[in-house]
């Protein structure tokens, strides 16, 4: 079973503390969110965990089935099975989405392995298919005027493919329309399972109607506040932000 333990974790950008000692764990088969204000360091701990330069782990260790990621670079942590999903995909000019892909699948294999191309095409047209995904799109650069919700698919496709032991969702759904949510949500659900668990960071309630979580955390100033079943994320939409405030702030 697959498994990423976050422990103590402090983050930096530059010399301002922003993560002030985190501590999460997640296993295979569970989705957790993350929920919390804006400004609270949600994006700053996704970005930590993927190895994003500015972002400087000043205390604490992130490991990922018992190895530490702190000192892999971004592209190691991906090899070895974090997968980072993006709030805003962005364009790569003059690379197809099949010769990407193929790149980064062959990256996940051992070395020395070869990557089998019939067996490969055959997997890519199976989850394009899934997908509603046209396979002239394989031919295209990689999200060049893409609409959103193809960009989203084409991501969807590329963790699929990658099969990754843990995705980490930086507010996704932003943006997103209700179908290209589904899409999103019907993605995650069909990989959960022992090797696979997933971290939603979502500002809003909506996306985990569809990915249901088995864990909610509030992220307020830098640190868990809160932490709960998927009733949380209700009660966060009903009563706002400030009802956490409140709770933390002493009785006048
Ligand atoms: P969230 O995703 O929860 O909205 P962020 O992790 O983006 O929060 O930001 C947390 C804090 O870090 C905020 O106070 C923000 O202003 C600050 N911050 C984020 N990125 C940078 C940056 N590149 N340089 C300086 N401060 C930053
Ligand atoms: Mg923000
Ligand atoms: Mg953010």
């Amino acid at each position: 079973m697959s498994l990423l333990e976050i422990r103590d974790l402090h983050i930096a950008i530059g010399e301002k503390p922003i993560v002030k000692g985190l501590s999460l764990t997640l296993r295979g088969g569970e989705v957790h969110a993350i929920m919390g204000p804006n400004g609270a360091g949600k994006s700053t701990l996704s970005k930590a965990i993927a190895g994003h330069p500015d972002y400087t782990v000043t205390g604490g260790d992130i490991l990922l089935d018992g190895r530490s990621l702190l000192d892999m670079e971004p592209d190691e942590r991906a090899r070895a099975g974090i997968f980072l999903a993006f709030q805003y995909p962005s364009e790569i000019p003059g690379v197809s989405l099949a010769n990407f892909l193929r790149a980064a699948v062959q990256a996940r294999i051992p070395e020395g392995e070869e990557l089998d191309a019939v067996a490969y095409y055959k997997r890519l047209y199976e989850k394009m298919d899934h997908l509603k995904i046209d396979r002239k799109f394989t031919s295209r650069a990689i999200n060049e005027g893409f609409s959103g919700g193809e960009k989203k698919r084409c991501e969807i496709l590329q963790m699929m493919m990658l099969e990754p032991e843990f995705v980490l969702m930086d507010e996704t759904d932003s943006g997103l329309d209700i179908d290209a949510l589904r899409i999103v949500a019907e993605g995650i659900n069909s990989m959960r399972g022992p090797n696979f668990g997933a971290l939603v960071i979502t500002h809003y309630q909506r996306l985990l109607d569809y990915i249901v979580p088995d864990y909610v955390h509030v992220l307020y100033d830098g640190r868990i506040v809160k932490s709960g079943g998927k009733e949380i994320a209700l009660e966060l939409e009903a009563k706002g932000y400030d009802w956490v405030q409140n709770e933390l702030a002493p009785a006048a």
